[in-house]
């Protein structure tokens, strides 16, 4: 009865996207989840969550209409934790439950509980409860995502000083924050609090943020963070985080400077979550960051019937990758052919603004050294964005002068994780400067500012030879 085609630990979207593809495939599928609930990070403390509180705090605060009415614009005067929490509830509900009925409806097995190997094949699972029970598998995948990084020196209490999960159990908003760490989590939640009115500090020791972004978009973001007030102290190290007697906090940099604040947010890294699966039963093992390598195409581990994908492989760490390598890693598993995904995906920042970006960056095809021109477009010169109020956004294309095909697109502002997608056709299939030049956009529309970046780009590239 315990005996399974393919048994998949975690429930988050490379999990349950693998978990589906087999049990598509007429494959009996388990899928073990040691959380409260199914959905993994990406539903409980991550993804959705992060998502949610951005467009509750975007609504509630009335940020988009702010162009038009002013800075002092407010939707409603007093924000509160509460406000927040309750739309969220409502969204992870909804998510778990669409979820649940998947799996019924594909008849996917799931039981709840801790899984770990005891061989290749076999994996122990201990319930809740205390029950323990053994199960065989011909195949299993590994999609046991991450855990937010806690280094000893961060004094955690899960009411001030917290990493990204306990954020999202907040009682107060706070009116000052400290943000360790300028990668996407820190830097999203960094301008989600300011949107908020919190007055928000991020540190990191390096000096530059998000450097696989295009530099020219990472510059006009900051500018926009820095305009707001939000001070971005890079270059510069948390040494002490400490709680002071009046329970505020306390963060002192490796230059001596000291900044207190109501609440301290550490996040600087997440970690692989293999540390409870006995991987060496297995013949597994992690890196230091609790991390397994795999075949990039087929997402096989070392050892032929184990497969790993999402978070857990590494870069780039996104839901929409994960649900990807995860439905690939399960057809592989279970011995049907895989299509290679396209080239370029979409990657999305929700910060406020939002940052957007598919295929090669400026200084990526300088290094390359591919002759190219750029097209540039600002959201205020489309008319949907006059009627929007929109003072900033911008869309940025880069394309090569030889074969005049787009090499990469790059978007801030709002809608950019909506918008890139165009782009991200276009890149995929190969198309060219015409592409934008010719065809008919909807009108009022931000996707206008294609058409404007193409025949930006088009001017200075001259006619097509
Ligand atoms: C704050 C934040 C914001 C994010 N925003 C975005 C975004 O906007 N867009 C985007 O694409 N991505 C975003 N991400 C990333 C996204 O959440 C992850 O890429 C995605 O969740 C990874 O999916 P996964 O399937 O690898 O695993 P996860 O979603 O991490 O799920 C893994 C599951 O495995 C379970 N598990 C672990 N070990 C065991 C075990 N031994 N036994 C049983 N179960 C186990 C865990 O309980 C967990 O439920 C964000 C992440 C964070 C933290």
């Amino acid at each position: 009865m315990n005996q399974y085609d393919l048994v998949v630990v975690g429930s988050g979207p490379a999990g349950r996207r693998g978990a589906i593809q087999a049990a598509k495939l007429g494959k009996k599928v388990l899928v073990v989840e040691q959380g409260k609930r199914v959905g993994g990070v990406s539903v409980h403390t991550g993804t959705i969550p992060s998502k949610t509180l951005r467009e509750t705090a975007l609504n509630l605060t009335g940020w988009r209409e702010r162009g038009f009415y002013g800075r002092a614009y407010r939707v409603k005067q007093e924000i509160s934790a509460d406000d927040l929490r309750r739309r969220l509830l409502i969204t992870l509900d909804h998510e778990v439950e669409v979820l649940e009925h998947q799996f019924a409806r594909n008849r996917v097995h799931n039981v709840r509980g801790k899984a770990s190997f005891l061989d290749p094949q076999r994996l122990e699972i201990i319930k809740d409860d205390g029950e323990r029970i053994e199960v065989t598998a011909t195949s299993i995948l590994l999609a046991v995502g991450t855990k937010p990084f806690r280094p000893d020196y961060i004094p955690f209490d899960h009411k001030a000083i917290l990493d990204s999960d306990e954020l999202l159990e907040i009682t107060d908003l706070p009116r000052s924050m400290v943000v360790i760490g300028a990668g996407v989590i820190g830097i999203e939640y960094a301008t989600i609090f300011s949107a908020l009115d919190t007055a928000v500090t991020v540190i990191d020791p390096k000096s530059t943020m998000l450097d696989f972004i295009d530099k020219e978009i990472v510059e006009d973001f900051t500018y926009q963070l820095r305009d707001r007030n939000m001070k971005l102290m890079l270059g510069q190290k948390a040494d002490k985080v400490e709680k002071l007697p009046d329970g505020k906090c306390s963060v002192t940099l490796d230059n001596g400077r000291v900044i207190n604040c109501e609440m301290v947010l550490f996040a600087a890294g997440r970690m692989g979550a293999t540390d409870t699966l006995n991987l060496a039963a297995a013949g597994l093992e992690a890196d230091s960051r609790g991390r397994l390598s795999v075949n990039p195409e087929t997402f096989q581990t070392t050892v032929p019937n184990i497969y790993a994908a999402g978070d857990v492989v590494g870069f780039p760490s996104l839901a929409s990758t994960s649900m990807e390598q995860g439905r690939i890693a399960a057809r592989v598993a279970v011995g049907v052919i895989a299509k290679e995904p396209p080239k370029y995906f979409p990657y999305g920042i929700y910060a406020v603004p939002e940052i957007s970006t598919c295929g090669l960056t400026e200084e990526e095809v300088k290094e390359r050294g591919i002759p190219y021109e750029c097209g540039i477009a600002r959201f205020r010169e489309t008319s949907r964005g006059h009627i929007m109020g929109l003072d900033s956004g911008l869309l940025k294309m880069i394309f090569s002068l030889k074969t005049r095909r787009l090499l990469g697109v790059h978007i801030v502002g709002e809608g950019a994780t909506e918008l890139v997608h165009i782009g991200q056709a276009v890149l995929n299939l190969k198309g060219t400067v015409e592409y934008f030049v010719e065809n008919t956009f909807n009108y009022p529309t931000l996707a206008e500012a294609y058409k404007i970046a193409g025949l930006d780009a088009s001017n200075r590239m001259g006619e097509p030879k």
